[in-house]
């Protein structure tokens, strides 16, 4: 049983007095004790009794009538178990008068005395995988013993450490300081909600010891000689007995499902788990973590020193962050096969493209000779339907990570409440413009919501086209800006792609600005000459250029930024001639590049209209057009503007939350650091390697161009396509993007760790040097 405040101050003020308990064991209990002394107890205090026959553990507890109650039902479970498994248990020992319990009325405390069982500590002791199977078959015979126990006082309980009543720690989450840490434990409660909720009523309850860590299981040789504590008894589920055992029994172990297999082993063929519990018990096992976490957070509170609480929660963060790296899916199945299950892992690849092809045009691409099938994802982490999780380090869509649970609870909750549109007035739609604009200078005032970058592009065009009153507009080379037809012709790689139908009549394109392979390379003048090359070239089109469309970085050129001093002099130019200045902040924005929140600020310029997309929502269909006073007035013509989804009050609460989750996890200045330390790695390995030909981009939106040497920068297409397939096996997610398709895109979600960039450059480096002893 875990120490309450109230118990623990109990504790401190009481004066031990080894006579009076000397004389309690001679009178009570007939014992005369040769030696007594005091134990290591949690919740109350144990002495250590032996007398000439034998050793027995006297308890101690202050007296309260509920605790009374459960005392009794704990000794008729021992006296059960020691009955039907003899030598395992600490059986209670009798009084003279022929009780279990001794109630000293006058100093307000009860006592009862157990015989002492003999063995060391699995917490002490080498484990092996033999240890841990007869670990579970004695788990198992105790549960079928517990099973057919009748104990009121016990089902009675609400208990913390009881997975099933999880609730009841939840006012804890909110006192693990660091919201990066705090996630984790909201995800997988969330888990716990979708995942392990529903099933409750289908699943076996029964008494179970609910404590099995591995300061409370005996060892004697290499088998388990006992069972202690029965403190936190609870009426549960079944399955979560194996769950706490696991828990603990994994700490600080390098594969985790290795050593719970002979746990589940031994268990299972004593008392067979269901396919239904085994299938949650990854989930369990997370819930009692989070359980164990967020109550050491809450006493941190209140003992702020003590040592022992961040020591012991050290193995429990270890092991949540570890679980994070596993598939379910893998957990489970290996628990499946460990138990004698059949598994859940099938692979119908075949079947499933057949079918996709059925109803879906091929014009949807596949990413992958062997394409995945996806089935969840967690934050940096994606989890197929073959048990593989894969590190994503391309999808710039969910900024502050797959299932953010804040993110994930923002939407529920308002799409249970309201979900409606612009047309009638609430509070989300106001405090998401406010917020949003915040993050702009004041002269971009307004905002227009959409759906998707797409429709964010063409809405901005349409802005620029109606305020100006002039046809044209001006794009970069290699520039993409949507899918709608006005996107398209936008679009240089689409529409001087394969299937495009070449430049539009009202559209220019300027020269992308690369300072590797093109034209001008001095970073410090390439700028105003790429700038003044595009001037001269929209010489004939001064004064009818409406709008000039950029990304501050081009993606799909192969993340090629802009030149000092480029947007400056284009800005300038365009202004002067009555055009207005866009710029694409779909996927740049949101504090990707670690300096600043948006990439246009990075070259000192402030645009007219920006376009918003992919993070805003975090993978919530959801986008925006930001623009100013005079731009949006001029828009205000008489035609009503409307979208049917764009601004409603799920998306708006989801954005509010995307931008609180930013802030609060310091998301950007993450994006810097492990930016860095990413380019950091980069460059070593271009030392060592010829195939770096440059490193651009900045925070984590980076784009490494692969070249068959440093000198020709020819592409190398192969080796960044070997790299992608390479990745895939070694589980990273990673695309590739430019004109030669030979520049590796890494825009991770922002929560992506020095750790993970780490496993990132060690598979990368895995293929260069393979490349390098072959080529
Ligand atoms: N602009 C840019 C820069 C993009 O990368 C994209 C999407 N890749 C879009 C606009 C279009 O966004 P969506 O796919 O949400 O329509």
């Amino acid at each position: 049983m875990k120490l309450t405040l109230n118990l623990y101050f109990w504790l401190i003020q009481k004066n031990n007095n080894m006579n009076s308990i000397a004389q309690l064991l001679k009178t009570q209990f007939n014992i005369n004790s040769s030696q007594i002394s005091k134990l290591n107890g949690y919740a109350n205090i144990n002495y250590l009794v032996i007398d000439a026959q034998r050793k027995y553990v006297l308890k101690e507890y202050p007296y309260e009538p509920q605790l009374v109650k459960f005392i009794e039902a704990e000794n008729k479970l021992l006296k059960t178990l020691s009955g039907q498994i003899p030598g395992y248990f600490q059986t209670p020992v009798k009084t003279k008068e022929d009780t279990f319990i001794v109630h000293n009325k006058q100093k307000g405390i009860v006592y009862r005395l157990l015989y002492y069982i003999e063995g060391g500590l699995l917490a002490d002791v080498k484990h092996s995988k033999t240890l841990f199977e007869s670990f579970g078959a004695i788990l198992a015979k105790m549960d079928k013993s517990l099973q057919k126990i009748y104990a009121p006082a016990i089902e009675a309980r609400r208990y913390e450490w009881d997975i099933l009543q999880i609730d009841l720690v939840k006012k804890f989450f909110k006192d693990i300081p660091n919201p990066a840490d705090r996630k984790l434990v909201e995800y997988f409660y969330l888990q716990y909600n979708e995942v392990v909720r529903p099933m409750v009523p289908e699943l076996r309850q029964s008494i179970i010891h609910n404590d099995a860590n591995d300061n409370n299981i005996l060892v004697t040789g290499d088998k388990i000689s006992g069972i202690i504590d029965f403190g936190d008894t609870v009426y549960s589920l079944l399955i979560n007995e194996l769950a706490v055992a696991i828990t603990y029994a994994v700490f600080g172990k390098e594969n985790p499902l290795e050593w719970a297999k002979p746990i589940i082993k031994g268990y299972a063929e004593i008392l067979p788990p269901e396919e239904k519990e085994i299938d949650l018990l990854y989930y369990l096992i997370a819930a009692r973590l989070c359980i164990s976490l967020s109550k050491s957070a809450n006493e941190k509170l209140s003992k702020p020193d003590d040592k022992y609480i961040t020591v012991s929660e050290t193995p429990a963060w270890d092991l949540l962050k570890k679980w994070l790296t596993i598939n379910p899916i893998k957990a489970a199945d290996e628990f499946r096969k460990a138990a004698n299950l059949p598994s859940i892992i099938e692979n119908k690849t075949e079947e499933d493209v057949k079918k996709r092809w059925k109803h879906l045009s091929k014009a949807f691409s596949l990413s992958y000779p062997e394409p995945i099938k996806m089935e969840k994802a967690a934050f940096q982490y994606m989890y197929d339907n073959q048990g593989n999780s894969f590190l994503d380090t391309r999808n710039n869509i969910p900024h502050v990570g797959h299932n953010h649970p804040r993110v994930v609870a923002a939407g529920q909750r308002k799409m249970a409440q309201l979900n409606t549109n612009t047309r009638y007035l609430y509070d989300e739609l106001t405090e998401f413009s406010e917020k949003l604009l915040a993050k702009f200078p004041k002269q971009l005032n307004k905002v227009f919501f959409v759906n998707s970058g797409s429709a964010a592009s063409d809405l901005a065009i349409r802005l620029a086209l109606t305020h100006t009153q002039k046809p044209k507009i001006a794009v970069v080379e290699h520039g993409y800006h949507g899918n709608t037809q006005v996107s398209i012709n936008i679009s240089h790689y689409k529409f001087a792609g394969k299937g495009g139908k070449g430049i539009p009549d009202n559209v220019l394109v300027a020269t992308v600005p690369d300072t590797y392979r093109g034209k001008y390379q001095n970073e410090q003048t390439a700028g105003k000459q790429y700038a003044a090359d595009f001037i001269v070239s929209a010489k004939n089109d001064e004064g009818s250029i409406a709008a000039f469309i950029t990304e501050p970085i081009v993606s799909a050129a192969g993340q090629v930024p802009m030149p000092k001093n480029y947007l400056n002099e284009v800005y300038r130019f365009i202004r002067k001639q009555g055009g207005v200045c866009i710029s694409d902040e779909v996927q740049t924005g949101f504090g990707r590049l670690g300096t600043h929140f948006w990439a246009y600020e990075t070259y000192g310029v402030v645009p007219d209209i920006v376009v918003l997309g992919k993070p805003i929502g975090n993978g919530h269909p959801m986008a925006a057009v930001v623009c100013t006073d005079k731009i949006a007035d001029s828009f205000n013509n008489g035609m009503e503007f409307f979208s049917s989804f764009g601004g409603n009050p799920v998306s708006c609460a989801i954005g509010m939350e995307v931008l609180k989750v930013i802030e609060d996890e310091k998301l950007m200045q993450n994006a810097l650091e492990v930016g860095n330390y990413m380019v950091d790695g980069f460059k070593n390995l271009q030392k060592k390697y010829k195939y770096i030909g440059a490193i651009r981009g900045s925070g984590l939106g980076l784009g490494i161009d692969f070249v068959k040497n440093p000198e020709s920068k020819e592409h190398n297409t192969e080796l960044a396509h070997k790299i992608v397939n390479e990745l895939k096996i070694n589980n990273i997610l990673i695309g590739t993007d430019g004109p030669f398709d030979n520049v590796l895109k890494i825009k991770p979600p922002l929560c992506f760790t020095k750790e993970n960039t780490d496993e990132l450059l060690l598979a990368i480096e895995k293929v260069l040097k393979r490349e390098k002893e072959t080529v």
